[in-house]
């Protein structure tokens, strides 16, 4: 770029030719003769109520060059390009940027709101100096739902009011327009503090005495001390989530409730027992539902209708996702239960619930795949199934949201088109684990989104969490979900990608992280994955030992994970953007892991070997202290560089890896000092930092 102060000259031929690049591709771009110029201002004329507001006008704050530029932007019952689809018309717009200004046309409110999102982009791409072609964009999304949802888990859990409203703000600048939020859910394993994983976050009524208080406690470098809170989620504790949905609607983002009805469902059948599934002897599990109950029903139905009439209807959303995924065939078991089979207890209560819903006045019912093509051992979604919603006059209600994570392809029993003519989703995942490692998704984002196109889907929606350092998924998200055509495959939406958010170096990095994890070595190194209890292991599981058992001979592709992390820490370093500075948190605990590791198996190999004597200690040493400034390092730069809500989920871990090389460097001073055998150096914490509280 040109330093401000020297003399505007005229364009030149190359920056003439170059019109921005957007996230997501529109659909027609012409260029026209004549050329922009970047404005220093921008005058909004807009005949839709709402829209010059103060948030709309600041999309167009900080334009590089001078002058004003006029925008008129007008609804017209009339506009119908004969290019747009049909069903696409309600969010597609027209806009002519031109010299002296631009005009936007757009049937309908939503399709004004996109189009100023471009022109804003497109306003800000231009260089202070230079300048693009005019041109007439004409734009319309391929799918007509477009969004992630947030997983109830580390992070979500700690999103404050303005974190959401950052949120809904961060789909809509990517013309993202829907936004799930899970406001129960629970996995049936035992984790940190010793009890099932679960969360609520929505107040459940008449039963106040149902919610789920978290502690976490991590070391703190830059304190110089442990932290530690416990917390109700801000979303439950505050009864957001309504206020949640009506900033999304004054955005163009539609945001949904997400609710276990069935499976992930432990915190509900703990509070009331006699609601919970039961054995062959009657006995109430821990988890499930008996859905003979008529007082079960009655809660179920009482509480979605609640949620629908507290928080979607006065905001006008009518869509509500019932999940029902994961049961697996851990059904109630109960005499009245027992006299139906596992198909017909899923079929009945699914209508049941989707009956109600649309009773009630909800138009939309959402429900996973996997619960009826896969755990029962066929597609259940048969012919049959597909008659009933008919004669109940529901068949038109129901959505399918088919979900897959895999980077390679789908999975077998993912396919819309085995959902016999019922609307679907495809779900890929943006943003998941990143409390814990390095998850890349993008390549999972192509393959899934392709795949809805093949077959149909009308919507994607992501399973994820919301983290700045995977600002690549969900742009690959917002791409392939407008344009499905995008800018071709995903390796050159990467580069795409690094011209309109970074630079080459940036995407350079993002591809040495995702180089360490073709083999999911970093599932297998870091603790999160032993936090979970596991019938066969011991509990508290002993970490580090059990990954460095389990990877003693995997010490190359180790060292190359510190040697990535390393070097996209080096493509990072001294960037002050977003992107990075998340970026680099997450290449240095990389190099951290790797670091830990690597010098971790050469020890535990060579005391199994019996070749090592006292005197090796001052070897190894200063490289355990190596780790350990890498481990410090890492938690230095999460607290310093991670939004609030990620800093706790995220230190908690890097804590057990610090306290840990904390205990091995007294260790190996012991054996240096000859007061320890090499035979009784430690591997393992007793009761970490991260489980202290556990009663085990
Ligand atoms: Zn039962």
């Amino acid at each position: 770029m040109a330093p401000a102060n020297k003399p505007k000259a005229p364009a030149s031929a190359a920056s003439a030719a170059a019109f921005p690049q957007l996230i997501p591709e529109p659909q027609l771009v012409n260029r026209f003769a004549g050329a922009v110029q970047s404005p220093g201002e921008v005058k909004l004329s807009v005949n839709v109520p709402g829209f010059a507001d103060d948030r709309t006008c600041a999309a167009f704050c900080g334009l590089a060059g001078t002058g004003k530029y006029s925008v008129q932007a007008e609804v017209s019952e009339d506009f119908a390009p004969q290019e747009v689809p049909e069903d696409a018309l309600d969010e597609a717009y027209q806009l002519d940027i031109m010299s002296e200004g631009a005009v936007l046309t757009a049937r309908t409110a939503t399709g004004i709101r996109w189009g100023l999102t471009t022109l804003a982009d497109v306003l800000k791409a231009i260089p202070a100096h230079g300048s693009i072609p005019a041109a007439r964009i004409l734009d319309w999304p391929t799918l007509k739902t477009r969004g992630i949802f947030m997983e109830n888990k580390w992070g979500p859990d700690l999103m404050e009011l303005d974190d959401w409203k950052a949120l809904v703000d961060f789909l809509a600048a990517r013309k993202m327009n829907n936004l799930g939020i899970s406001l129960y859910g629970c996995w049936d394993r035992r984790q940190y503090d010793g009890r099932f994983t679960e969360w609520l976050m929505a107040p459940i009524p008449d039963h106040p005495e149902i919610k789920r208080e978290w502690t976490i406690r991590w070391y703190s470098p830059e304190k110089g001390a442990e932290q530690q809170i416990t917390y109700l989620p801000p979303m439950f504790e505050k009864d957001l989530f309504g206020e949640i949905i009506a900033y999304g609607q004054s955005r163009g983002v539609e945001v949904i409730p997400y609710v276990n009805s069935l499976g992930h469902n432990t915190l509900i059948p703990e509070f009331i027992p006699e609601f919970a599934a039961k054995n062959e002897a009657g006995e109430p599990q821990h988890f499930g539902y008996c859905t003979s109950n008529p007082d079960l029903i009655k809660f179920v139905t009482g509480w979605y209708q609640h949620i629908y009439e507290k928080y979607l209807k006065p905001n006008g959303v009518h869509t509500f996702h019932i999940q029902m995924d994961e049961v697996g065939q851990d059904f109630c078991r109960c005499a009245e239960c027992s006299k139906m089979s596992l198909e017909q207890i899923l079929k009945d209560y699914t209508v049941l619930l989707i009956k109600h819903l649309v009773s009630v006045g909800v138009q939309n019912v959402v429900i996973y795949n996997d619960q009826f093509t896969r755990h029962l051992g066929k597609n259940t979604l048969d012919e049959a199934f597909m008659q009933r919603l008919r004669d109940e006059g529901v068949f038109e209600n129901v959505i399918v949201d088919w979900w897959a994570y895999r980077n390679e392809c789908t999975l077998p029993d993912v396919h819309p088109k085995d959902g016999l003519g019922l609307r679907a989703w495809v779900k890929p995942m943006t943003c998941y684990y990143n409390w814990s490692r390095w998850d890349p998704r993008q390549r999972n984002v192509a393959v899934m989104l392709e795949l809805g196109h093949r077959e149909g889907a009308e919507g994607a929606a992501s399973y994820s969490v919301f983290d700045p350092a995977w600002t690549l998924e969900f742009d690959a998200l917002a791409e392939y979900s407008w344009n499905f055509r995008g800018v071709g495959p995903i390796q050159r939406f990467e580069d795409k990608w690094g011209q309109v958010r970074a630079d080459a170096d940036v995407v350079e990095a993002i591809r040495w992280l995702d180089a360490t994890e073709r083999e999911r070595l970093l599932q297998v190194l870091s603790y999160y994955t032993y936090t979970y209890e596991q019938a066969d292991k011991p509990w508290p599981r002993p970490y580090p030992e059990e990954p460095v058992v389990n990877t003693a001979d995997r010490a190359a592709e180790i060292a190359f994970m510190a040697r990535a992390g390393a070097r996209a820490r080096c493509l990072l370093e001294g960037r002050s953007d977003e992107i990075a500075r998340n970026l680099i948190v997450e290449a240095v605990r990389l190099q951290a892991h790797g670091a830990m590791f690597t010098v971790l198996i050469e020890m535990w190999n060579a005391i199994a070997a019996g070749s090592v004597e006292p005197a090796d200690a001052r070897v190894y040493a200063p490289r355990v202290q190596e780790a350990l400034d890498l481990v410090i390092e890492t938690m230095v730069l999460i607290e310093r560089n991670k939004p609030a809500y990620l800093i706790p989920s995220y230190m908690r871990d890097m804590s057990v890896l610090h306290e840990f090389l904390v205990q091995l460097t007294g260790d190996l001073g012991e054996v240096i000092e000859g007061k320890r055998q090499w035979s009784d150096v430690r591997f393992s914490v007793a009761k970490n930092i991260a489980q202290r509280e556990a009663d085990f």
